[in-house]
């Protein structure tokens, strides 16, 4: 194999995106320097996160899946319960989730503590000296070869682009906006009123508690709000109560809260039962950590400007209430991967990537996910909206003819995420992938496809 083209990526912000960017273009041989704001590259907060088959196969892909089942079991429950807390139905019935997602998609779900994720992702690194933490990105100017970065305590970064893992606030997004604007680029750029919100979540950690099935996920719907909770490991209950705001707010109107707005809401709900034997007021008794925040929804059309490219949740942003908001992050950054390895083993150039190849790939970038991001972000406030139950035809729907539906229509909507995973081109299909349902038929397909156009 010829060796790559040289580049450095600056990567800002080390999360689930910019983590697992960095271990891609390990793997690959590009080099990279990660900034971190943050003293910790996994600080012990962010409670628990899951993740389901399209991003767990790119973990695999990586070389740290394996890890994971390690510290986090897959999901082996799924409940669905009224605003009672009565189960109105539930795997152990008619389905076994786990047989069922790794027959299907290779892969079942999986709980973890999100610190446990950044420091597998961390720990798979095989040279540390190129994650600083303490580092928070300033500024990033372009010049005439590359993109210069400056942190908060004066330190300077060249690299041939940077890309913006930087999360909702992201400085990378900041510094591609203000020099648009300096430019008097078009209104594309200035989509802050395009962030909206209709819900706001409550997430929190408590220790593991009982009257729960091991390994569960259960949702429990309600008029205006609802919930999501789960058992996992270490021995925790990670439980997301999910309020529908009074009406949708946009851009900088979108309310921040406070601790005293977080002890409102919950007093406000305290004796409402999330399942038979759990109330919210025994998990916000018991909690370990809570927060209350907002949850934006957005997908920005424009991802770059010149050497700087924003992705996961500096792009695009979605309710969590399908697992897809980190999923979609790691999915974009194979989808950056492919194209950058693309790019740096094209045998007939030589020398760094020029301005004009890096816009190119960049925009092809932002071609191939906008679709795939706007259409989890669509189905994502689409079930938040079933699950609170926010018209009386949803509660109809969500009390009485769902539960009778599933697990199909659970299966549907599946089918419809994972059929269109990106996955990482560079390494070979898992084995596991290989013998789902999804692989061959997406093989087959591709095969079909193939033989019509002979
Ligand atoms: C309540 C809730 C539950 C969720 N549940 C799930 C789930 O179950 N499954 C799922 O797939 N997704 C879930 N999500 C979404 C998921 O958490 C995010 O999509 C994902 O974390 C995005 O990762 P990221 O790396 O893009 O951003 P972030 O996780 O926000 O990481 C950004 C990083 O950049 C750093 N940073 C910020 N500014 C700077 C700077 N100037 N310089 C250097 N570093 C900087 C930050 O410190 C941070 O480490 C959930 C989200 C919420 C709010």
């Amino acid at each position: 194999m010829s060796p790559l083209r040289p580049c450095k990526v600056i990567i800002s912000g080390g999360g689930v995106a910019g983590l697992t960017l960095a271990v891609a273009l390990d793997k690959i041989g590009v080099d990279y320097q990660l900034l971190e704001a943050y003293p910790d590259i996994a600080p012990k907060v962010g409670g628990g996160i899951c993740f389901l088959p399209n991003a767990l196969t790119i973990f695999d892909q990586l070389g740290f899946y394996e890890d994971l089942t390690t510290i986090c079991p897959p999901l082996s429950n799924f409940g669905f319960r009224d605003p009672n807390g009565d189960l109105l139905s539930s795997s152990d019935n008619n389905w076994d989730p786990v047989s069922l997602c790794k027959e299907r998609y290779g892969y079942a779900f999986q709980w973890m503590e999100r610190s446990a994720l950044l420091r597998v992702m961390y720990n798979h690194l095989s040279d540390k000296s190129k994650v600083l933490t303490g580092k928070r990105i300033k500024s990033v100017e372009n010049s005439e070869d590359g993109a210069v970065v400056t942190t908060t305590d004066g330190s300077v970064f060249f690299g041939d682009m940077v890309i913006g893992t930087d999360g909702v606030h992201s400085s990378v997004r900041k510094a591609i906006v203000r020099q648009a604007k300096e430019r008097g680029l078009g209104s594309e750029y200035m989509e802050e009123d395009n962030v909206t919100s209709d819900f706001a979540c409550i997430y929190g950690v408590s220790p593991k508690l009982g009257g729960m099935p091991e390994n569960c996920l259960e949702f429990r719907f309600n008029r205006g709000s609802s919930t999501l909770i789960g058992n996992g490991p270490p021995d925790r209950t990670f439980w997301f109560f999910y309020k529908q705001l009074d009406r949708t707010y946009r851009g900088t109107e979108i309310p921040r809260f406070s601790e005293a707005d977080l002890e409102k809401v919950v007093r406000e709900h305290w004796d409402e039962y999330i399942t038979t034997d759990i109330q919210l007021s025994t998990l916000y008794e018991t909690r370990t950590e809570a927060l209350y925040t907002s949850m934006q929804e957005f997908v920005f059309s424009k991802w770059d400007l010149d050497r700087m490219l924003i992705l996961g949740d500096a792009a695009h942003q979605m309710t969590s209430i399908l697992a897809q908001g980190g999923a979609q992050a790691v999915e974009s950054i194979a989808c950056f991967a492919n194209s950058l390895k693309k790019v740096l083993s094209d045998v007939s150039k030589t020398g760094r990537l020029s301005a004009r190849e890096i816009h190119d790939m960049f925009q092809q970038i932002q071609d191939m996910r906008l679709p795939r991001v706007r259409a989890m972000l669509e189905s994502s406030n689409k079930r938040q909206c079933m699950d609170a139950m926010v018209t009386s035809e949803l509660e109809d729907l969500m009390l009485n003819k769902f539960p009778k539906l599933v697990p199909g229509i659970i299966v549907e909507r599946w089918d419809e995420t994972f059929e269109q995973s990106v996955f990482l081109d560079m390494f070979p299909v898992p084995e596991t992938l290989k013998a789902s349902w999804l692989y061959c038929q997406s093989h087959e397909r591709k095969t079909e496809l193939m033989r019509s156009s002979l």
